[in-house]
């Protein structure tokens, strides 16, 4: 279905979810549409979200969704309004993937997997006319305003009516997103903030013998308290993974945007768990001062406070030899163990990047006001939010929103007296 030939081109660059949903929306108001993609294939990051399951989106209200978004609630709200959580579920209905909320309150496909999503969509995206342009990697813009690929045929230049750069962010960049076009961007006076780890681990430096004999191991239930940049304590509950540096896993990525400002303020986050939310102090303290007789200290913390495995060797590296026989001093520790974070582990490793073009250099379409006819959507904006699916949720409504603000400048354009 290619329709009447179109007169206008656009290009779309990046073939994440947000340029795919961009494209697809630039296509059905009838323009011409060339997406491209830097690697062999589009969508690689979404394939590998599709690897932990694919969470889609989340079932929160909608004033708790766009409270995610943190100092970019606003903006992120607006493209909300656009294009929110229902819409996603509806839009992957339209794909032939049916939804589900999981128990978390996270939205999943049914089958847990990107990659029928994904085929099925470029396939429907084909059918539809966009054309794809794999293995074009974009560099920038020569002097006359065109678009320059690098491919393995050489350069090839682009002229295009208008376009929108979704490029993602920086983390994982084998999968093509690496960040490459912040220079680019900054070069061409864009106001681009650096490109920062976010849902990602934190070192802590643990001793030899505890990473060797913990690395991977998962802390659950858990409770870790904090206290913000702003001096107001938090806990939450969640999962932790021992790592062979420090922590990761979920809790810890969600509160990885104020442990990350607590480091870059004062060089270390300090955080405590609580490794028996299930358990009061006194009742600790009451069960580990019993006498434990022949058993050993490993089997008197698990017998009486459920306390093994990376809990225990926890204790063992947080405490000094002697407070291990002493029960109030173990229970304390069990309650809030104290743990100085040191830094957030490389962009390259995390699951997405805070920083990105300055929402404050787009326009109320998403243009980027120092270029006019170019857009920008996804991950490579300045917003950040946690895991629960609250990513691709910002990633798709962007492209949408940036795909029908281009669709409104090129009519406005073109109805412009010369
Ligand atoms: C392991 C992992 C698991 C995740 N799981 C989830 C999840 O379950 N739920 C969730 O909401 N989010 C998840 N995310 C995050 C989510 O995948 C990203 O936020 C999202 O893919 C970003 O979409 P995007 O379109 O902005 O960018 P991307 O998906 O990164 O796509 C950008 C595209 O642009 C291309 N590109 C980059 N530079 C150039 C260039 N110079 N020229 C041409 N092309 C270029 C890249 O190759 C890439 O294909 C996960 C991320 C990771 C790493």
């Amino acid at each position: 279905m290619h329709g009447p030939t179109p007169t206008r081109r656009v290009a779309v660059v990046g073939g994440g979810p947000a340029g795919l949903i961009a494209a697809e929306r630039l296509r059905a108001a009838g323009l011409g549409v060339d997406l491209y993609e830097a690697k062999g294939s589009v969508g690689r990051k979404f394939l590998i979200a599709g690897k932990g399951g694919l969470n889609l989106t989340h079932s929160d209200p909608l004033a708790t969704f766009v409270a995610r978004y943190r100092e970019r609630a606003a903006e992120v709200g607006r493209w909300l309004a656009r294009f929110d959580a229902g819409a996603l579920r509806d839009w992957a209905r339209e794909l032939g993937v049916e939804t589900y909320v999981g128990s978390s309150g996270r939205v999943f496909p049914l089958d847990r997997k990107a990659a029928p999503l994904l085929r099925g969509w470029v396939r429907r995206l084909r059918e539809q006319g966009v054309a794809f342009h794999v293995q074009h990697r974009w560099t920038g813009w020569d002097h006359e305003g065109a678009l320059r690929f690098e491919t393995p045929h050489g350069e090839v230049r682009v002229r295009a009516d208008a376009a929108v750069l979704a490029l993602g962010g920086g983390s994982w960049p084998q999968l093509g997103s690496d960040g490459g076009w912040q220079p680019v961007l900054a070069a061409h006076g864009m106001d681009v903030a650096p490109l920062r780890p976010t849902n990602c681990g934190f070192d802590i430096g643990w001793s030899a013998h505890f990473a060797r004999r913990h690395a991977g191991a998962p802390l659950k239930p858990l409770v870790v308290h904090w206290h913000d940049i702003d001096g107001r304590e938090h806990a939450l509950q969640g999962e932790g993974v021992v790592t062979g540096t420090g922590l990761e896993g979920s809790v810890i990525y969600s509160m990885s945007a104020t442990l990350r400002a607590l480091v870059d303020r004062d060089g270390e986050a300090r955080i405590a768990l609580d490794l028996a939310p299930g358990r009061g102090q006194a009742q600790l303290r009451e069960a580990l001062a019993r006498p434990r007789g022949r058993r050993s200290l490993s089997e008197h913390l698990r017998r009486v406070a459920g306390i093994e495995g990376a809990k225990a060797g926890l204790l063992h590296e947080a405490l000094p030899r002697e407070a291990l026989s002493d029960p109030a001093r173990v229970a304390d520790a069990i309650k809030r163990l104290p743990l100085v974070l040191r830094r957030p582990r490389p962009l390259a490793e995390a699951i997405s990047s805070a920083g990105g073009i300055r929402l404050e250099a787009l326009d109320g379409r998403m243009m980027l006001r120092a270029r006019p006819g170019t857009f920008a959507a996804g991950e490579m904006l300045d917003w950040e939010a946690p895991t629960g699916g609250y990513l691709l949720t910002a990633c798709f409504a962007s492209g949408l929103v940036a795909a029908e603000g281009l669709v409104e400048w090129l009519r406005e354009t073109a109805s412009a007296p010369a």
